[in-house]
């Protein structure tokens, strides 16, 4: 295929969204190209050297509000159901994460039977700061010290080799605070994982005639005067050469450990704040719920080198993306350049929210069409 409509860098969840319904709702030819060997971006699954079905770029635990959105994804996919378990290891000690009320009684050598109850016990040990400017500020507030020393001091300066006072309060602020039993990692109404996972489901998404796929393709390589509309999902400073100075990212690596046992943790994921350099050891069997007799662990290691996965939410980085964005609206309205997604918009979005911003950007593309 030839004289594309629409170019779409990146095939990430929302370039494949993107392609899938230009293609499929209007019509149009489209170019999907993705720097790497695969599709599905940072939710890319493959079965590693083992046999065991990992997902390369981290957990993805899938989670949405939003039915229509869940409905649409299951044109590609059926579903199992999500099993997102979070224990945090503390002085040798396991502990229900997010805390709730579990963790408060085994914390605090408690019996609390009743929500209010354990209200009233976090709202005693919280620090009265009104408006929190900082991730720690932002804990202190909500739970008090010995919770945030336990549960988030040690954690954060691993995962960003930042102090969470150098970090927006949003950081910290993300995760909730629960005075119930509930274990679960999230809230969210719909938690479910692809049955036969991330990349199967977006190859499906994208499997259509009118997308021409191609892989280990970058950007830099086209002439972008072939196109007369391009959906630009890769990082927004690289886009503009730099010209406003660089982003800062926090990266992952991953050690990717085979065991001859069916399980070796009790859930998908641990996160250590007072032991080792990685943050967490992920064994995403528990989600896959792939049946073999053997598994992997993954230890994560944050790291400013590498892929860019967290951006750095600071004033200075704030200001540098804010002019980014003025240059992409320039660029939309000068040369159809539509920017979305994680690395496009600086922002840490979830793979269903990533989602909602690309059909959001659909209608808006095609609402003259
Ligand atoms: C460690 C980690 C854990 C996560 N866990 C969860 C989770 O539990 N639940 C959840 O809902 N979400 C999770 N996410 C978020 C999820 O990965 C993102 O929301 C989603 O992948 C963003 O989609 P995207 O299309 O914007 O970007 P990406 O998935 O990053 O895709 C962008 C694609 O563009 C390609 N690209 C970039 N530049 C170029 C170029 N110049 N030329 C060609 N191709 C290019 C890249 O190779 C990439 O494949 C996690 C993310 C990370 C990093």
């Amino acid at each position: 295929m030839t004289n594309y409509d629409v170019l779409i860098v990146g095939a990430g969840p929302v370039g494949c969204v993107l392609a899938e319904r230009l293609a499929t709702i209007s019509n149009k030819r489209v170019h999907l190209i993705d720097k790497r060997k695969h599709v599905a971006g940072n939710c890319f699954d493959e079965k590693h050297e083992s046999g065991v079905l990992i997902h390369k770029y981290g957990p993805h635990y899938f989670r949405t509000n939003n039915k229509q959105l869940l409905d649409y994804l299951s044109n590609y996919t059926e579903w199992i159901e999500g099993n997102y378990y979070v224990t945090c290891k503390y002085k040798n000690e396991y502990y229900p994460f997010p805390i709730n009320r579990l963790t408060i009684n085994k914390f605090f050598d408690k019996n609390f039977t009743k929500e209010d109850e354990v209200k009233s016990f976090i709202e005693s040990l919280s620090v009265n700061i009104e408006n929190p400017i900082n991730s720690e500020e932002f804990v202190l507030s909500r739970v008090g010290q010995q919770l945030y020393k336990a549960f988030y001091l040690g954690y954060t300066l691993k995962q960003w080799d930042l102090h969470p006072k150098e970090l927006g309060p949003s950081v910290c602020g993300r995760i909730p605070v629960r005075y119930n039993e509930d274990c679960r990692y999230v809230d969210h109404l719909y938690q479910f994982t692809p049955k036969l996972g991330f990349t199967s489901m977006f190859n499906n998404m994208v499997n259509h005639k009118n997308i021409h796929i191609q892989l280990n393709k970058e950007f830099k390589e086209l002439d972008r005067k072939n196109y007369k509309t391009i959906i630009y999902t890769g990082a927004i400073d690289e886009y503009f050469n730099y010209k406003e100075g660089k982003l800062q990212w926090r990266s992952l690596e991953f050690n990717f450990k085979e065991v001859k046992k069916e399980f070796v943790q009790k859930n998908v994921q641990i996160n250590y704040s007072d032991e080792f350099k990685y943050t967490r050891s992920v064994e995403i069997k528990h989600v896959t719920k792939q049946e073999c007799s053997n598994t992997v662990i993954s230890y994560e290691y944050p790291t400013n080198n590498g892929d860019p996965y967290y951006p750095i939410s600071n004033l200075e980085n704030e200001r540098i993306y804010e002019k980014y964005k003025s240059l992409a609206e320039q660029e939309t309205k000068l040369n159809n350049v539509y920017f979305c997604g994680r690395l496009a918009e600086y922002k840490y979005y979830n793979t269903d929210e990533v989602i909602e911003k690309a059909l959001a950007l659909y209608e808006k593309i095609t609402k003259n069409d």
